[in-house]
């Protein structure tokens, strides 16, 4: 796989009370400013060279932006004939942007639906409502996209299977190409996260959340949309995202724009979060990097389970060999069997993946593989 390319847009009409992403609201001068700063940000590095073939514009709220905006944004990215996934908000479609975006190249959208239900679109503080969404995926159609996928939150507090099972019906009757269905987390420092320390908001128990989750998978699964991982889901695998594959199977990546991630195989670096910090480090020509890490081998093979175990297609235990030098299911044979004893584990074909089951846990049974090769210990 060759690398991706990420770029951040950190404008949102108004804050999300849940939300905790690099986001602020600012106004039409501080969005151009923002777009001269990202396509600086871009000539600070050798684009071309990089040989991105797939560029995420995500935030934020891409479609936040004019598109003239972001064809500028994406013109600079030195990436023709990359697949371009474009992130947008009900409430920003229409039919002379959607036809706008797929001028510019964007070939999949993503939309943030959320919800089809009133009361919890308020409770959400999304700014659109369910026909918005509705309308949304067919001018989406209509205007060619090949991809259309819709993000979802669950586990709301006091969300019922019924009420979920709604949601689901709502969004399929749509015939959307991919899905992607996220919990509700409720994060320090967000609104709601003040809400709960306040003992004003009561989180969804941890049991019916983990019953949530295996419903959601069984009921998209029968449906014709099985995940291919923890939280995504596709009509077939062609609308699977390969941008965000590449994020799962530790594929270089590189991120701009605040508070943006890169990834070269080993070392991670990340923007600064403050949009004034990264617009004045690229102001003085510097590339605007807050913060970076240089994975240790143990630490590499700790991520590569970690993600490789949320994917349906699981860890390919020859490249896991390769790239960490010691067999996964010979330094954990107790664990791959009792795992796989229980229904949870599979180890099949050159590969190890979780069931259902063991993906409602997965990031807890990656925390208790041995990472180094027997004879080391
Ligand atoms: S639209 Fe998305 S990125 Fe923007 S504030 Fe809401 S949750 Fe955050």
């Amino acid at each position: 796989m060759r690398p991706g390319l990420y770029l951040h847009v950190p404008f949102c009409r108004s804050i999300c009370p849940y939300c905790d992403f690099a986001v602020t609201t600012g106004r039409p001068m501080d969005r151009e400013g923002f777009v001269e700063s990202l396509v600086s940000e871009m000539r600070l590095w050798d684009l071309a060279g990089w040989g991105f073939d797939t560029v995420y514009v995500g935030g934020g709220t891409p479609s936040s932006l004019e598109p003239d905006q972001l064809g500028r944004i994406l013109g600079a990215t030195g990436a023709p004939g990359a697949r371009v996934f474009l992130e947008a908000n009900p409430e920003d479609v229409d039919s002379d942007r959607a036809r706008r975006w797929r001028d510019l190249g964007a070939a999949t959208l993503s939309l943030g639906v959320q919800s089809f239900d009133p009361a919890e679109l308020r409770f959400l503080g999304r700014r659109h409502r369910a026909p918005d969404a509705i309308r949304s995926v067919e001018t989406a159609r209509d205007a060619g996209f090949g991809t259309v996928s819709l993000d979802l939150i669950y586990g709301l507090p006091g969300e019922t299977q019924d009420a979920w099972r709604k949601n689901l019906e709502a969004a399929l009757a749509l015939s959307p190409d991919h899905l992607s269905c996220y919990q509700l987390t409720v994060e320090p420092g967000t609104f709601l996260g003040r809400k709960r320390a306040r003992g004003e908001l009561a989180e969804l128990p941890e049991e019916e959340r983990a019953d949530l989750f295996l419903f959601t998978h069984r009921y998209l699964a029968d449906a014709g949309y099985p995940a291919y991982e923890v939280s995504n889901f596709a009509a077939s695998p062609e609308h699977r995202s390969s941008h965000n594959q590449k994020y799962w199977r530790h594929v270089p990546y590189l991120g701009l724009g605040p508070s943006a991630h890169s990834f070269d195989g080993a070392r991670r670096w990340w923007n600064h979060r403050a949009l004034g910090d990264y617009e004045a480090a690229v102001g003085r020509s510097e590339r605007p990097i807050a913060g970076e890490e240089t994975l240790t081998a143990m630490e590499l093979a700790l991520e590569a389970v970690l993600l490789g175990l949320r994917t349906a297609d699981g860890i390919d235990l020859a490249l896991f060999r390769e790239r960490h030098g010691f067999d996964l299911v010979e330094a954990n044979r107790d664990l791959v069997a009792r795992e796989t004893s229980a229904g949870r584990m599979r180890v099949e074909g050159g590969r190890l993946w979780l069931a259902l089951e063991g993906l409602a846990i997965a990031d807890g049974l990656a925390a208790t593989f041995e990472l180094s090769p027997v004879e080391a210990r």
